[in-house]
């Protein structure tokens, strides 16, 4: 398991690498926001260890871009002032866990390992996301590379269901009954007029294309880089 720790005061960093060595993880200590910045964006870790006040590159921003290049690296951000705004600040941003300094290593290592445990799956149920597209099912928003995305209800009932269930083949029939709650005679355009307004807000101005059709059996939505 390989951790990055970005932490820019010299004595904190090297008491947190020295410990998650010693705990038998591989370290990557990075003492400015800049280079935590770069090996977070160029590297892949199983976790990253972040300090939020950095005096280069915040971590807020470090998250925040992380995010949004649709890295899911679970994010533990360290933080020197027990503010809620702080806290919520992190988690909606996309961190996954904090803790207040100062704490005992004890409890970060323990903080670790249950992160590392829940691997990759997202902490917060109410966000769904592929590669740089954000489902926040609470607010019933999406947002493609921090953008917000215009959806009706049926278009985003539709996304929902292609990202929940990415990299399968969904077939029309199992979209008709979950986002329209009926059955569509086999050759009904209901849905393939619906892709193709989703596909004009979601992939159009975008390079990299989510939604994909597979002849003769459905669609799927899946990050074309990661497959
Ligand atoms: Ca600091």
């Amino acid at each position: 398991m390989k951790l990055l720790v970005v932490e820019d005061e010299s004595k904190t960093g090297d008491y947190l690498r020295q410990g998650l060595q010693e705990a038998g993880f591989v370290v990557d200590l990075a003492r400015t926001g800049l280079d935590g910045h770069h090996l977070s964006q160029t590297e892949a870790y199983d976790l990253i260890l972040l300090d939020v006040m950095l005096p280069d590159v915040d971590g807020w921003r470090i998250i925040q871009s992380l995010r949004e290049a649709g890295k899911q690296t679970p994010v533990l951000f360290l933080t020197a002032r027990d503010s809620i705004e702080d806290r919520v600040k992190g988690l909606e941003l996309g961190a996954d866990d904090y803790l207040v300094k100062p704490f005992a290593f004890a409890e970060l290592l323990a903080r670790v390992r249950t992160l590392l445990r829940r691997g990759t799956q997202p902490v917060h149920a109410d966000r769904l996301q592929v590669a740089d597209l954000v489902l926040d099912l609470s607010k019933r928003r999406a947002t493609r590379a921090g953008v917000r995305v215009n959806l009706t209800g049926k278009e985003f009932a539709l996304l929902e269901l292609l990202v929940r269930r990415q990299g399968e083949v969904l077939p029309r029939s199992l979209i008709a009954s979950q986002v329209w709650d009926m059955n569509f005679d086999s050759d009904t355009n209901v849905i393939d007029v619906a892709i193709r307004r989703l596909r004009a807000k979601i992939d159009d101005p975008h390079e990299v294309k989510l939604i994909h059709t597979i002849r003769g059996m459905g669609y799927s939505v899946e990050n074309p880089l990661e497959s």
